[in-house]
């Protein structure tokens, strides 16, 4: 289904509005801040901007969040395999960021308990050392201790798991990550901040005055226009070129297995560690990684990929896993930011972000994790001051802010599959009018998450869906 958005959707599906911020970006002689690229780290920075008072422009080549921001493992973490790289700094960073996302997006991030199964005393003490530094690192951020747990209390949380005589318990976040990219989106629009997507920028030179001339494109109609920028800041993630490494990452999702609580299974025969989450009504099995050229986007994750997720989570599991429980699969690509002396495996590349200045007056903001999406916005604009691009300005609240909850879109997959028709009618004309989307995928993947959770019933649903969203052409 995806395969096909190619944005012709968006002029019957948009048309207006899309013409009126159309209208305004073309209107402004020039911007503060141009963003280039609507991704998690796009969008933290629009609404950085935006709240330090600077006008704000964000263009996003095909949908919000249509990248690696809606194809993430949805976990708010410090990364405890990172501690095997003692990398304790970015850990550290990390859980700080944990907590901020849970205080300020509770509609879409809450805390859940993991448990690590292990096959001897001796392995329940070294990951119980190890999650007491994760839990020491976070500090006043920790959202739970980790301690040791029983076979019992294993089968109590996660019943499908093969019986283990010893367990840690440990605990991180788990977050709706395409509907926290519409949440941070509402709040920068609701401070200012012009958003559009379907629209790919290209830098084009500067103008007399020395700010950054911006070429868009619309997707829709192919209109172009220049814009004025006084900086210019790309967060377009695997699609950074050169500075990037790009790893893929697939997952499967299943109906509920019988997991109450995350499951990392910290050693795979291949050295990669698993995740098994409880997301959505449904389990969660991710991910690979996998070194590649370049991102490569389909509708479903590589058969090897779901074979290798298969194979090892059974592994795991007093039933094993067959194809036929699979209800969706998909794929995301990590941009990783190539460093000097890091290793040849992805899994060894560092999860720290970038900022780096690659022309007067343009930034480029890359690497990082979901995570850390805000940490990494508040340093961009700060090296943007720093370098004198921009004037100096009110100091970063974006910790402070509380994101704009969707209560009809947040929750809709709590009733998915039940929807009436008077249902299905609002959740477009929601999507539609308050979250800039434009076509059936826009809305089956990034706006709901059926097309993650059940391709079968995305299939179903799109009739239904395509009926609604000409009626608010
Ligand atoms: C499999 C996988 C699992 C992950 N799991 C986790 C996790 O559990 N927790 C966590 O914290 N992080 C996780 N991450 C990392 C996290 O998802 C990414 O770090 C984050 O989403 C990157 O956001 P971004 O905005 O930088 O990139 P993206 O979301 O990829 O956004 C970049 C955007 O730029 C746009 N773009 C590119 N070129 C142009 C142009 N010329 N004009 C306009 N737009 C353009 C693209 O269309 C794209 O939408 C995971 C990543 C993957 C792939």
């Amino acid at each position: 289904m995806q395969k096909s958005n190619n944005g012709q959707a968006a002029k019957s599906a948009q048309g207006l509005s899309r013409d009126r911020t159309w209208q305004t970006i073309q209107d402004q002689p020039t911007w503060d801040v141009c963003v280039v690229g609507g991704g998690a780290t796009g969008l933290g920075t629009a609404l950085d901007a935006a709240a330090r008072g600077y006008s704000v422009v964000l263009a996003e080549a095909e949908d919000f969040a249509s990248g690696a921001s809606s194809r993430s493992s949805k976990m708010l973490h410090g990364g405890v395999r990172y501690l095997q790289q003692l990398d304790f700094s970015l850990v550290k960073e990390a859980l700080h960021e944990r907590a901020t996302v849970l205080a300020n997006a509770p509609h879409v991030a809450s805390v859940l308990p993991f448990v690590i199964p292990c096959e001897s005393l001796a392995h329940a003490a070294f990951y119980s050392s190890g999650l007491k530094l994760y839990d020491l690192l976070a500090g006043r951020h920790n959202v739970g201790r980790s301690h040791y747990i029983s076979s019992d209390e294993i089968s109590l949380q996660a019943s499908a798991l093969k019986t283990r005589a010893h367990g840690i318990q440990y605990f991180d976040g788990l977050f709706d990550d395409a509907r926290l990219a519409q949440s941070i989106a509402s709040s920068a629009r609701q401070r200012g901040a012009v958003l559009m997507n379907y629209c790919r920028a290209e830098m084009n030179g500067q103008a007399d005055d020395g700010s950054d001339l911006v070429s868009l494109t619309r997707k829709d109609n192919s209109a172009q226009h220049t814009l004025r920028a006084r900086c210019t800041i790309f967060a377009t993630g695997a699609w950074s070129g050169e500075r990037v490494a790009v790893a893929r990452g697939s997952h499967i999702v299943l109906r509920d297995i019988g997991l109450s609580s995350g499951v990392l299974l910290p050693k795979t025969p291949d050295g990669r560690v698993l995740y098994m989450l409880p997301w959505l009504g449904h389990t969660l099995i991710g991910t690979t990684d996998i070194s590649v050229s370049c991102p490569d986007y389909s509708d479903t994750a590589p058969q090897d990929d779901i074979d290798w997720l298969l194979r090892t989570s059974s592994q795991a599991l007093k039933k094993p896993l067959d194809a036929a429980q699979i209800t969706a699969s998909f794929v995301g690509y990590r941009p990783l930011v190539r460093m000097p002396g890091a290793g040849k495996k992805s899994s060894q590349f560092s999860r720290a972000h970038l900022v780096e200045r690659v022309a007067d007056r343009t930034l480029r903001v890359v690497g990082g994790k979901w995570t850390t999406y805000r940490r990494m916005a508040q340093d961009a604009l700060d090296a943007a001051i720093v370098h004198g691009i921009l004037p100096k300005s009110k100091p970063c609240s974006t910790d402070q802010i509380a994101l704009s909850p969707n209560p009809l879109l947040d929750n809709a997959w709590l009733t998915q599959g039940q929807w009436s028709d008077e249902q299905i009618q609002k959740i477009v004309k929601s999507a539609m009018q308050d979250e800039s989307a434009c076509s059936v995928d826009d809305i089956l993947y990034r706006r709901l998450r059926t097309g993650f959770t059940d391709q079968a019933l995305a299939l179903n649903l799109q009739p239904k869906l395509e009926h609604w969203i000409k009626k608010f052409a």
